[in-house]
C-alpha cells in the first residue's frame, strides 16, 4: 500500500468582495463559509475594515471582506466608505467582483479596481434567475469590460458553482500560516457574539440591577442547511421573582427582548436567524467562579 499523502501545505489569503448593493456579497459570503462557520465578528477588526467570515477550504483559509459602497458614493461618509473600500480591495490577495445577472449592470469603478496588481475575478450571481444560453453571452460581454483572471458562475442562494469557486480560491490564495487559530474553527465565536448580543438586550430592555442579576449561556447553535441559524440560549436569573420580570406579563418582555435580539443576531452574522429563549432559575449563579469564567463575564460590554 503506499504511503497516506503528505498533507497539503497551508494556505491564507484575503479576498475581498465588491459590487453593487444588492448583488448578492453578505448571500455569498454565508454561503462560502457554509457549515465550517468560524468567525463572523460584528466587530471592526480594524479601524478601516470588516472581517466578515473565515471559510476553510481543505488546508486553506479564507479570509472574506465585503467592500460596501465601494461605487457610486454621494454623502460625505460614503465617500470615506470607498476610500477604505478601495485599499482592502487593493491589499486584498483576490478580489472577487460580484454581478446580478439578471440585472448585469457593471460598476463604473471596475476598470480602475481591476487595473491593480492583484487579481479580479468576475463572478456572475443569481444564474438561478436567468435562462443558461444567456448566460455565456453576459459573461463574455462582462468579461470584455475587464480583465478578469477568472469568471465564475453561481447562484448563491441554491449554492450552485459555490464550491467550486471555494475550491479555486483555496488553491489561489497564498502558501502561508493560517492567520487564525485552528481552535476558533467552531461556531463558538459566533455562538458568543450571539450570546452577548442578547446580554445587550438585557440591559437594554431591563432595570438597571437585573441584568447583573442574570446571564445568558448557549445551549445550542446550528447553521441548517439554508443558510439560517438555529440558535437556542438560556437566561439564568437567581430567583422566581427576576424570572417573572424577563417573562413580562403574559410574556411580552421575553418576546420583545427575543425579537430585538434575534434582529441584531442576524445582523451581526448575516444569515436569518431563530432564536428561542428559555428563562432558568439558578441560584447562586453569580458566586460560582466558574460559570462566571465560562460565560465570560467581565463587566458590561458593548459591541
Ligand atoms: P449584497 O447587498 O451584495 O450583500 O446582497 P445580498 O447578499 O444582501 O443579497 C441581495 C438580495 O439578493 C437578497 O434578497 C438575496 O436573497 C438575493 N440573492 C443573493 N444571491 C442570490 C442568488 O444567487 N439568487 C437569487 N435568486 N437571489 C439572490
Ligand atoms: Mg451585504
Amino acid at each position: 500500500m503506499a504511503d497516506a499523502p503528505r498533507p497539503a501545505p497551508l494556505r491564507c489569503g484575503t479576498i475581498a468582495l465588491i459590487g453593487t448593493p444588492n448583488a448578492g456579497k453578505s448571500t455569498l459570503v454565508n454561503s462560502l463559509i457554509g457549515q465550517k462557520l468560524a468567525i463572523v465578528s460584528p466587530k471592526v477588526q480594524t479601524t478601516r475594515t470588516r472581517l466578515l467570515g473565515i471559510a476553510v477550504a481543505g488546508a486553506a483559509q479564507l479570509l472574506l471582506f465585503d467592500t460596501p459602497g465601494l461605487f457610486a458614493p454621494k454623502r460625505a461618509i460614503d465617500r470615506a466608505m470607498v476610500s477604505d473600500a478601495r485599499e482592502v480591495a487593493r491589499d486584498a490577495d483576490i478580489r472577487l467582483l460580484l454581478v446580478d445577472a439578471a440585472r448585469p449592470a457593471m460598476p463604473d469603478a471596475v476598470g480602475e479596481v481591476s487595473s491593480e496588481a492583484a487579481p479580479t475575478w468576475l463572478v456572475l450571481n443569481k444564474i438561478d434567475l436567468v435562462a443558461k444560453e444567456k448566460l455565456l453571452p453576459l459573461a463574455a460581454r462582462l468579461a470584455n469590460e475587464a480583465a478578469f483572471k477568472q469568471v465564475f458562475m453561481v447562484s448563491a442562494l441554491t449554492g450552485d458553482g459555490v464550491t467550486d469557486l471555494r475550491e479555486a480560491l483555496a488553491e489561489a490564495v497564498p502558501e502561508g500560516p493560517w492567520l487564525y487559530p485552528e481552535d476558533q474553527l467552531t461556531d463558538a465565536p459566533a455562538r458568543l457574539v450571539a450570546t452577548e448580543l442578547t446580554r445587550e438586550q438585557l440591559f437594554l430592555q431591563l432595570g438597571q440591577e437585573l441584568p447583573y442579576a442574570a446571564a445568558v449561556l448557549p445551549e445550542s447553535f446550528e447553521t441548517r442547511p439554508d443558510g439560517s441559524l438555529h440558535i437556542r440560549q438560556q437566561i439564568l436569573v437567581e430567583r422566581d421573582s427576576q424570572k417573572a420580570i424577563v417573562l413580562g406579563r403574559g410574556g411580552a418582555r421575553i418576546r420583545a427582548i427575543g425579537e430585538a435580539a434575534r434582529a441584531a443576531i442576524g445582523e451581526a452574522l448575516g444569515a436569518p436567524v431563530h432564536l428561542f429563549l428559555h428563562v432558568k432559575v439558578a441560584p447562586g449563579w453569580p458566586e460560582d467562579a466558574r460559570m462566571l469564567r465560562a460565560l465570560g463575564l467581565a463587566g458590561p460590554h458593548r459591541t
